[in-house]
């Protein structure tokens, strides 16, 4: 093989972020299903007779052609494969799916690693985008992606049997706890002091997004304290990974310098 073919790959790949830099390139943040996130360096597509750059928008899933370079990778090629055109925020309707589509790609970036492959974020990232832009509930959408994010990033929280003791959660209000990662039953909640009240059916909704797709979830009705309940113990699970990834000792050293 050639030195300049050994350092060219394919691979799809979903835009979570793109900054411009110098006169007319932009450095993207992708996602993709065998390397993991990655940074590359997509060169002159800011010039208005770049053909890339409609390929490379944000939540755009593309076919895109990377070469190996010192610092970035640079986009060769990208051939768009899914423009996910309910997300490109042309209309006041896709306002709320356009804001949740950036936290997806903003969580997304803040809880994993570059250059580690994980299949199952891949598949939930393209799909959750392609729910937002089909105009399925947002909120659902949005809620369902941290429940299955958390479980694939390792931290599931329980949902079946107590955090505390092991036995078989019942329909009663129970208690979740972010430090344990799961349920509380009545007897055991005063283990964790920090722990919330969690209703029965907050219960239920979770177990819901554990198992089923966003469509599916987003069949059913519900009102807004019970939406509300489950957005708060999800978004604490959520910091509390970020906030253990910022006091990781390699997060540490990078942001002393070394
Ligand atoms: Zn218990």
């Amino acid at each position: 093989m050639s030195r300049l073919a050994e350092r060219i790959y394919r691979t799809e790949a979903v835009v979570l972020r793109h900054r411009p830099y110098g006169e007319a390139d932009l450095i993207l943040t992708l996602y993709t299903p065998h390397y993991g996130k990655l940074s590359a360096m997509a060169k002159g597509v800011r010039r208005p007779a770049s053909k890339r750059r409609g390929h490379l928008e944000l939540f755009t899933r593309a076919k895109v052609m990377l070469a190996r370079g010192r610092t970035f990778e640079q986009v060769t090629d990208a051939q768009t494969l899914d423009a996910n055109r309910g997300l490109r925020g042309e209309d006041l309707d896709g306002q709320e799916q356009v804001g949740i589509a950036y936290y997806l790609a903003e969580l997304l970036d803040k809880t994993t690693e570059e250059g580690q492959e994980n299949r199952a974020i891949w598949d939930l990232l393209t799909s959750s985008l392609r729910a937002l832009s089909d105009g399925i509930n947002p909120a659902i959408v949005a809620r369902h992606y941290e429940l299955r994010l958390l479980g694939y990033l390792g931290y599931q929280p329980g949902l079946f049997d107590c955090a505390g003791c092991g036995e078989p959660l019942q329909p009663v209000t129970n208690a979740y706890s972010v430090e344990l990662g799961g349920v509380l039953c009545p007897e055991c909640r005063s283990q964790d002091p920090a722990a919330e009240p969690l209703s029965v059916n907050a219960l239920k909704l979770l177990r819901l997004l554990a198992r089923e797709r966003p469509e599916t979830v987003a069949r059913l009705r519900f009102g807004p304290a019970l939406a509300t309940e489950v957005e708060g113990v999800l978004r604490q699970s959520i910091r509390r990974i970020i906030e253990r990834d910022l006091e990781s000792p390699a997060v540490l050293r990078s942001l002393r310098g070394e």
